[in-house]
């Protein structure tokens, strides 16, 4: 990314007003909800097989992606599922979200807040992968968010995705929209600041995955 790409994005996040619906960051555009959150699996768990192959791991994929709408989500463990939210579940190694709040964040925020919140909920099925052991949730938040970035900015680079002038506001007003109120994303102290947020996302943006 270059100097003028990150001050434009410091432009766009402080301008990004969310009234006008955003560039779409899928090539072909015009992609229906459903589509997308397809496309951000498949491309995110490419990307991370590959990743894992190329230092002699073997990626294991999630077990299951399930959508589910107000309180009928899946239980993890004995923690229920809330609405508003998307989560991974270490106990069955899958990713739940709930459909109806991120189909009005596609629609109010446009698609950089799905391929933002599933690349951020697959750094956490990574983070289990690897053990990752961090005594903080902050550092793990963090973390997640640095993947994110790593991964978007793989899928950037490879033409999967297409970041038009926007998108990267869009993607920062996720950051601050989006997040898994189960582990009190809302509190500072538990996911770190707007700033902190974007600091890693840009972290894993500019220098990838290998920097979080
Ligand atoms: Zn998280």
């Amino acid at each position: 990314m270059t100097r003028a790409l990150i001050l434009a994005l410091t432009l766009l996040l402080v301008a990004s007003c969310g009234l006008v619906r955003p560039p779409s960051m899928d090539s072909q555009g015009g992609d229906t909800f459903e589509d997308d959150v397809r496309g951000a699996r498949t491309l995110t768990e490419a990307f991370w097989q590959q990743q894992f192959a190329q230092s002699g791991r073997t990626y294991r994929p999630v077990s299951d992606f399930i959508a589910y709408s107000g309180d009928s989500g899946p239980s993890c463990g004995n923690q229920p599922a809330v609405p508003n939210n998307a989560f991974y579940c270490p106990l069955g190694h899958f990713i739940a979200y709930d459909q109806t709040w991120m189909d009005s964040l596609w629609n109010e925020m446009g698609d950089g807040s799905v391929y933002l919140i599933i690349p951020h909920e697959f750094g956490h099925a990574i983070q289990a992968q690897l053990q990752t052991d961090f005594q903080l949730n902050i550092q793990m938040e963090l973390q997640a968010d640095c993947y994110a970035g790593g991964t978007l900015s793989a899928l950037v680079s490879s033409g999967a995705l297409g970041a038009e002038p926007g998108d990267e506001g869009e993607l920062f007003a996720s950051l601050e929209a989006a997040g898994d109120p189960t582990d009190d994303w809302l509190n500072p102290a538990a996911h770190g600041t707007a700033e902190q947020r974007q600091q890693f996302f840009v972290k894993g943006f500019r220098n990838g995955v290998g920097s979080c």
